[in-house]
């Protein structure tokens, strides 16, 4: 290697290193320019805290749409059934989790908590609907 090359090289590792941080313990790094963390312990650390974090996230959504799903299962029980919002706020509903929407070609727009699903109909009304296995 040249030494102009060396030089700059150094240079680059010098600058480089100024502004990285271990993503673990905010130790200062001292290796390569892609190096992230200071040793395997915080690396091994972070990535178990990150899929604990994902893992959370999962279970958590998880436990509300099951929790969706039933509130419909317990309301809607002979297939199609009227409630108002006001009655599934109540039980605890949550409007942002669905897994599944479907638009008619009438533009009617139903939500499916797998399957079970509704339909907003006016003055604050929903239709329940339950799609067949
Ligand atoms: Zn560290």
């Amino acid at each position: 290697m040249f030494v102009v090359d060396y030089i700059r090289l150094n240079f680059i590792y010098l600058i480089t290193m100024e502004k990285r941080y271990c993503l673990e313990c905010s130790e200062p790094l001292k290796g390569r320019a892609d190096q992230k963390f200071c040793a395997d312990y915080c690396r091994n650390t972070y990535n178990n805290k990150v899929d604990k974090d994902t893992k959370n996230l999962i279970r958590n959504i998880n436990n509300r749409l099951r929790k969706n799903h039933k509130i419909l299962s317990a309301l809607n029980v002979s297939g199609k059934t009227k409630v108002s919002r006001s009655k599934l706020y109540d039980k605890g509903f949550d409007f942002q989790l669905f897994t599944s929407i479907y638009t008619t070609k009438t533009g009617n727009t139903y939500f499916y908590i797998y399957n079970q699903g509704y339909l907003a109909l006016e003055n604050e009304l929903f239709l329940l609907i339950k799609k067949e296995l």
